[in-house]
């Protein structure tokens, strides 16, 4: 291939959920892109970043100097999975700090390159880069891993923090009446004990947010045809374009794994899965680092095995105990529930990590019982899966709420992970999704319906491209039209 033309910087957050998306988006522009592209990150996130590129890749993977315990940090934490939960914000904010690096490696880059790089496309808790574009000339974008329906939710709630000014659990969002009524259930944690004085909301309304509007747009992993309303939100909100370009997704071999062990391989999953019945198996899976509570995780096994329906259950220990540890199969599932499901072939309890994107790809699931994250989300629509949903977290809630009331493709189990939960409606609510009821046909129907919108969003034919096609070359004339008004600028000086 001939040499590759300009120069594309992508910088993620150092969190696994933030760092797939980029790294999907960035072979997804070294694919269809006559582009260069560097990856920046922290030293530790490069190195376990590697191994996930394939052979050939001409990605070139950059560091960014950073030393944990500069910011109070224990040795070695560059990545929110090594840390405990009240920890993430001193990462977040330790971010800010990269400031000069950051704009030295690009001074750097441009020098080597002699030119400046297209475009830098930066992490939603990165606004401050937009700056630095700025002052150094080049495009900027953000890139948002999430919905825009669930993006919206969110910035709306830290800008405002509407909950505190009323009495009742449930209100509406200033700036965003179509989201309707939130509930305080809905809440991440952060947000709901945000005081306006706390450091989380001190980062969001004073140092992140308002660093948006110097962006020149934002670049969503979603799809124009059902985040629509999330869209048109921060295009009236910031004035901006914000380019819908996906689902750009990574396949499982390329899953940035973040050294999490694997509980089973690939080959063995599917085959296991090849022995089941199509349209049969629940698969159960909360992302990459969350897990439930003790008495949740009993309730769960309780649901599942009186279901009757096959499962594969990716297990982790519950809520306060080490991630990492053994998982006690005795203690934290009812007695002889392993030996039981392993028996009959009808449970597969896969610990800590299973290959997602194959499982949900097989003929033979039919549903996830998922967190929404917005990564399972994307993997399942995809591949027209139903789900239940189980949100735990952040914009999770709101990603629930676009499913189950926009598109029709999702119910919601319960909320968070200290919700109490019984046995008896998990079992409901697998079979209403699962049997052949008027509501599981619908979303069967609307999940078939939504894969077309992503087969169309995607199409890049002769004559036709679809909308994300459209709105990544888009993206890429914008920049390039700044670059020629910056190169006739500089003529004209000169
Ligand atoms: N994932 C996986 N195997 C697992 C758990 C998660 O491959 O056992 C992948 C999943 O396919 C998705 C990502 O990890 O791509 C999780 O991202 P998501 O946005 O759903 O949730 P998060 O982990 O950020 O909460």
């Amino acid at each position: 291939m001939a040499e590759r033309e300009e120069n594309i910087v992508l910088f993620p957050f150092m969190a696994q959920g933030h760092i797939i998306p980029f790294l999907a988006l960035a072979l997804h522009i070294e694919q269809s892109k006559n582009y260069a592209v560097t990856l920046v990150n922290t030293p530790l996130n490069i190195k376990k970043l590697r191994p996930s590129l394939p052979p050939n890749s001409s990605i070139n993977l950059v560091e960014i100097p950073f030393s944990s315990s500069d910011y109070g940090l224990p040795p070695k934490a560059e990545n929110t999975d090594t840390l405990p939960y009240h920890q993430v914000i001193q990462l977040v904010e330790a971010g800010i700090s990269l400031k000069p690096s950051f704009k030295k490696l690009i001074e750097n880059l441009t020098e080597q390159q002699g030119n400046p790089p297209l475009c830098i496309i930066a992490d939603i808790f990165f606004g401050w880069t937009a700056s630095i574009a700025k002052e150094l000339n080049v495009f900027h974008a953000i890139f948002s891993g999430n919905s825009g329906f669930g993006l919206a939710c969110y910035y709306s709630l830290w800008i405002h923090l509407p909950h505190r000014y009323v009495d009742s659990d449930e209100f509406s969002l200033p700036d965003f009446a179509e989201a309707s009524s939130i509930h305080v259930s809905q809440l991440a944690k952060t947000i709901k004990e945000a005081d306006g004085t706390d450091p989380w909301t001190i980062f969001h309304q004073k140092k992140n947010l308002p660093e948006w509007v110097k962006s020149d747009g934002i670049l969503f992993n979603t799809v124009e045809e059902f985040d629509h309303v999330g869209l048109l939100y921060f295009r009236r909100k910031l004035g901006r374009p914000a380019w819908p370009i996906g689902p750009v997704l990574l396949s499982t071999k390329r899953q940035a794994r973040a050294g999490k062990e694997g509980g089973i391989s690939s080959e063995l999953c599917l085959e296991w899965l090849n022995t089941k019945p199509l349209n049969s198996v629940l698969y159960v899976s909360f992302g990459s680092m969350n897990t439930i509570s003790a008495s949740q995780m009993m309730q769960l096994a309780m649901g599942l095995e009186a279901s009757g329906k096959i499962f594969i259950w990716v297990v982790r220990p519950p809520i306060g105990f080490d991630l990492n540890s053994e998982f006690k199969a005795n203690e934290w599932l009812p007695e002889g529930f392993e030996e039981r499901i392993k028996g009959s072939k009808r449970g597969l309890l896969v610990h800590n990590w299973a290959p997602q994107v194959d499982i949900l790809s097989h003929k033979s699931v039919s549903t996830f019982l998922s967190h929404c994250g917005w990564n399972s989300v994307l993997e399942s629509l995809s591949h027209g899966v139903p789900i239940i949903g189980w949100p735990m977290a952040a914009e999770q809630f709101f990603n629930v709420k676009l499913l189950e009331e926009e598109l029709g493709v999702c119910v919601e189990l319960a909320r968070g992970k200290s919700c109490e939960i019984r046995h008896e409606d998990i079992v409901e609510k697998i079979e209403l999704v699962m049997n052949e009821t008027k509501k599981g046909n619908e979303m069967r129907s609307r999940a078939c319906e939504v894969v077309e919108m992503i087969k169309n969003a995607k199409k890049d034919e002769e004559g036709f491209k679809g909308c994300s096609v459209k709105a990544l070359d888009d993206f890429f004339s914008a920049a390039l039209s700044m670059r020629k008004k910056t190169k006739k600028e500089q003529d004209i000086v000169a």
